[in-house]
């Protein structure tokens, strides 16, 4: 078992690293030819080097690539040292798809021998994506499922929105979904949603997905800060006062974008299986003091220094009361971020996960699953809070969307489970 994995390994290293070969005893001419996808595309990337021992003035080296009678040079000089990155085209040369080969040949007076050989697959096809299940529309904040066929098996695929990425899973071969949603920031820059994907030669797609974009008023709220209030929030993050506003600034933008990019990190690995179930629970016994969406306008003495948009739901409980997971996940962070203090934030599968903010502390651990109705934690105000409540939010793939839409298990089992199935 094990000299199988050796030879195995050597092998591998072997097609990557290319063959060393021995001429006139010492000198030996190695050559490197490392595509930047595992198939060469219609603009492929090679990092090739070639490493000769010591120097010959009067030798030559040549790498080229040839299928049937086409063939291009992508290196013709003396042997000595080179190293550098190419881009080769095959359709330009007049290759097509399927095999070709790499060959190195060093050639010195009265003698040429082969050094290098390689087999590489040759793909000038783009990928072809189909939309085959998508929503009618989305609203901002409604979440959706996704489903895209692909006519070759991709390296990459995703959803674009603006600047909000969603991954899309292989369910089955061919077979891509992911959960989307529209971002806030729509109701600021209007956007459409696209398509993405690389093949294995590295060959792109990007396609208009027609699922259009409702947008949908929220409501204004007006928030005055006084002097004393301003000042222990900023003292929350700063050792001292000396500009309110500029600091608060900071606070509301730099520390708010730091999250975002935090939460869009961790939904990254979100699992491909999905683990919740049903309706999401809302806070037991919780009262709403804050929506999704709503667009704070932020005052101090008679002047605006910032606005936001309300990316989950605030609930007030009493002081320090328990915090429980709204359904069935694995915990992917358990931490201190900026705006929302102390965190936990919950995987539920196909970048669907929940953020609970501003809590005093938490019970769980990164790395565990936990069950709706588990306690994970104590309300504060810890971050970007005034008073003792909890931070809800259900994020898609980082992003948030409106909690109303996952706390509706009606909803969920004809826009969300089924469509997953
Ligand atoms: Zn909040």
């Amino acid at each position: 078992m094990r000299k199988l994995t050796l030879t195995a390994l050597l092998l591998a290293l072997l097609l990557a690293a290319g063959g060393t070969y021995l001429l006139y005893e010492k000198l030996r001419v190695e050559v490197f030819f490392k595509p930047e996808y595992p198939r060469l595309g219609l603009k492929s990337r090679v990092h090739l080097e070639v490493k000769p021992s010591f120097s010959v003035p009067f030798g030559e080296v040549e790498v080229f690539v040839r299928q049937g009678n086409a063939s291009a040079v992508l290196y013709e000089g003396p042997i000595a040292p080179f190293a550098e990155t190419l881009i080769f085209e095959p359709k330009k040369a007049g290759f097509r798809d399927g095999e070709a080969e790499v060959v190195g040949v060093v050639r010195l007076p009265f003698k040429e021998e082969r050094i290098f050989y390689q087999k590489v697959v040759v793909d000038l096809t783009p990928p072809t994506l189909e939309v085959v299940r998508k929503p009618r529309y989305l609203k901002v904040g409604e979440p959706g499922v996704l489903t895209l066929k692909s006519s070759e098996e991709l390296l990459r695929a995703q959803i674009r929105f603006g600047e909000a990425v969603f991954p899309l899973l292989e369910v089955e071969g061919g077979t891509y979904k992911t959960v989307v949603t529209v971002p806030l920031f729509a109701l600021e820059e209007p956007q459409s949603f696209y398509a993405e994907a690389v093949d294995a030669a590295g060959n792109e797609v990007r396609k208009f997905v027609p699922l259009p974009v409702r947008l949908v008023k929220f409501r204004t709220v007006k928030v005055e800060f006084d002097r004393q209030t301003l000042q222990e929030l900023l003292l929350k993050f700063f050792n001292s006062v000396e500009d309110p506003a500029a600091q608060f600034r900071i606070v509301n933008e730099e520390f708010r974008r730091e999250d975002q990019r935090t939460l869009v990190r961790l939904a990254q690995n979100s699992t491909d299986r999905l683990l919740a179930k049903g309706a999401f629970k809302q806070l037991p016994g919780s009262a709403v003091t804050a929506r999704y969406g709503d667009h704070r306008l932020y005052y101090f003495e008679g002047k605006k220094i910032g606005e936001s948009y309300h990316g989950g739901l605030d609930l007030a409980k009493y002081r320090h009361a328990p915090v429980v997971a709204a359904n069935d996940g694995r915990v992917v962070f358990a931490g201190r971020l900026k705006i929302y203090g102390n965190a936990v934030v919950i995987d539920h599968g196909f970048g669907v996960l929940t953020l609970y903010g501003h809590l005093l502390d938490y019970s769980v651990k990164v790395g565990q699953t936990v069950k709706k109705g588990e306690v994970i934690g104590r309300t504060d105000t810890t971050g970007f809070a005034l008073g003792d409540h909890l931070h809800f939010a259900t994020l898609v793939w980082g992003y948030a969307a409106n909690p109303i839409y996952f706390f509706d298990g009606n909803y969920l089992k004809y826009h969300f489970y089924e469509p997953l199935r």
